[in-house]
């Protein structure tokens, strides 16, 4: 599974982090949701492969999302 979070929209409410924090951070230099650099894909913050453990916890970050921002595929 991929996600893709579009970042200029996210409101850094934190409830990615709080939901699945093996997987989001948010950044320290601009306060939004980024991957964790270990499952980015190619580096990019916005962008990673999800791994099997963790798809359910991403799912529900995405689900709860009041802005509906992090898309996954
Ligand atoms: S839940 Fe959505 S708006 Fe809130 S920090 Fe995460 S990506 Fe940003």
């Amino acid at each position: 599974m991929n996600v893709k979070i579009t970042r200029d929209e996210c409101v850094s409410c934190g409830t990615c982090v709080d939901v699945c924090p093996e997987f989001f951070e948010l950044s320290e230099e601009d306060t939004l949701n980024q991957v964790l650099e270990q499952y980015r894909n190619d580096g990019r913050l916005d962008e990673g492969t999800v791994p099997p453990e963790l798809e359910a916890c991403v799912t529900e970050a995405a689900d709860l999302c009041p802005v509906q921002v992090i898309l996954v595929a």
